[in-house]
């Protein structure tokens, strides 16, 4: 083992490194708190021995350091000191250090409790390594070792945001073996689950990117997303996973479809994921394969989101805001903002279609209004006031700030809908 001595007094550092190295271990020095920490940040130890009284950093403060520096890394730590009292003992425990030393250090207690502090770190390095190995079991599906769903949703999940920060397209595959409950009445449990484990290879084996990320979603039903990944490249994938499976040459004598095993696939490719989500976008690549199965199975089909409006909705009041936003998702692309000083910089990244802005007449929001009609990008986009007081006093703020339309809340869904529509023609 590599073991860091911290020690300030010259004659106990010599006699400790003796006897340190007689039992087979390699020392490193250091002759204050302040070198140990060096040391510790720099080169790899195994355990540390740490005298108490030291000038500058003692022995507890130094301890301290190092095991916020090292945070989940554990190390030994056993302390050396000439204070014999319960309290030093104690205090030296709760900074961090697992055993205590009484100077004169006696070299074989040295040396057992080096050795016992060796097992225990190979035990707790065992230990990590069964929780890593547990971790990695955890997020696969025993049958096909492909992702399970909730690893899956995580995953996905963050890959989303990405693709949001980035304004990357996004692409879902969804795929179903057909008439699999066929399969196996015919061919019997084992055979089927023999069955969807090969086509869990061709599904991996189909998708080439890093970034490609697949995982069983239900008992014969696999998901894929694919970053960065557009409409013509989507075809692409869906046709050689629907021919990878074909190619397995698996035989179904009762499937109507073929005289093999076949797959249904249903995709959604999203040009844009800002004002969309995931959970959303899931469904629309399930509907794609319901009506994949409905024309024939053994096909892909590919819906592309295009959200040809977006409208931009500001509220300050973040339930009025998810509440608005929540009534426009899937009628088109929707982004949220709860800062309205953030409106007319939004107004200008991503250039709405419509802008649909909560204002209270009393407030700076005159000048929010202003600012998207004086700038020569944002004039042209349609505003929309929504506002908590009477429909005349801000038909009135709207004249004056000079916006397209108002509402005033509470709204119904179809009435937000209805004027939102007087300005796009939403899907
Ligand atoms: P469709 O073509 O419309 O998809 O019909 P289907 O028969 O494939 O679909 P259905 O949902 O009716 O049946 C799915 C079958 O998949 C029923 C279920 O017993 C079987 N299944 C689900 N998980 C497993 C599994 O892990 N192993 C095996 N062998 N079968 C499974
Ligand atoms: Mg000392
Ligand atoms: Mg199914
Ligand atoms: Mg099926």
């Amino acid at each position: 083992m590599k073991i860091l001595l911290v020690e300030d007094s010259a004659t106990i550092r010599y006699a400790m490194c003796a006897y340190i190295e007689n039992a087979g271990h390699e020392t490193i020095v250091a002759e204050s708190g302040e070198q140990a920490l060096q040391i510790i940040d720099t080169t790899p130890v195994d355990m540390v021995i740490m005298d108490v009284e030291m000038p500058g950093l003692d022995g507890f403060e130094t301890t301290k350091l190092i095991r916020e520096w090292l945070g989940d890394h554990w190390i030994p730590i056993i302390f050396v000191t000439g204070k014999s009292e319960a309290s030093s003992l104690e205090e030296g425990i709760s900074a961090g250090g697992d055993d205590y030393l009484i100077k004169p250090v006696n070299q074989v207690i040295l040396n057992a409790k080096i050795s016992a502090m060796e097992r225990i770190t190979e035990m707790r390095n065992q230990l990590a390594k069964l929780n890593e190995e547990l971790t990695i079991l955890s997020q696969r599906d025993d049958l096909t070792q492909l992702y399970n769903r909730r690893t899956f949703e995580q995953k996905a999940a963050d890959l989303w945001d990405y693709a949001t920060r980035h304004k990357t397209p996004f692409t879902i595959i969804l795929l179903d073996i057909d008439h699999f409950k066929l399969y196996n009445d015919c061919y019997g449990h084992p055979a089927g689950d023999k069955c969807i484990q090969e086509v869990a290879r061709a599904l991996l084996s189909s998708l080439n990117r890093s970034a490609d990320l697949a995982a069983r979603y239900g008992g014969e039903e696999f998901i894929a997303v694919l970053p960065d990944t557009h409409e013509e490249g989507a075809k692409h994938v869906c046709e050689t996973i629907r021919s990878a499976v074909e190619a397995l040459e698996i035989r179904h004598r009762d499937s109507s479809v073929s005289k093999c095993v076949t797959v249904s696939i249903g995709a959604t490719v999203v040009n844009y994921t800002t004002g969309t989500d995931l959970i959303f976008q899931i469904d629309q690549a399930d509907r794609a394969l319901y009506c994949a199965k409905r024309a024939g199975r053994n096909q892909a089909i590919i819906r592309e989101f295009n959200p040809y409006s977006k409208v931009l909705v500001v509220d300050e009041n973040e339930e009025s805001l998810e509440s608005s936003c929540q009534i426009l998702r899937g009628h088109c692309s929707v982004i949220p903002l709860s800062h309205s000083e953030d409106c007319a910089n939004f107004a200008e990244e991503y250039y709405p279609d419509l802008i649909l802005l909560d204002i209270k007449p009393d407030s700076n929001h005159q000048q929010i209004c202003q600012k998207l009609k004086n700038n020569d990008k944002t004039r042209s986009i349609p505003v929309i006031l929504m506002c908590e007081s009477g429909i005349e006093e801000l038909k009135r703020f709207g004249q004056q700030v000079h916006a397209n339309g108002c509402i005033t809340k509470p709204f119904e869904a179809n009435q937000l809908i209805a004027k939102v529509n007087q300005f796009l023609n939403l899907n």
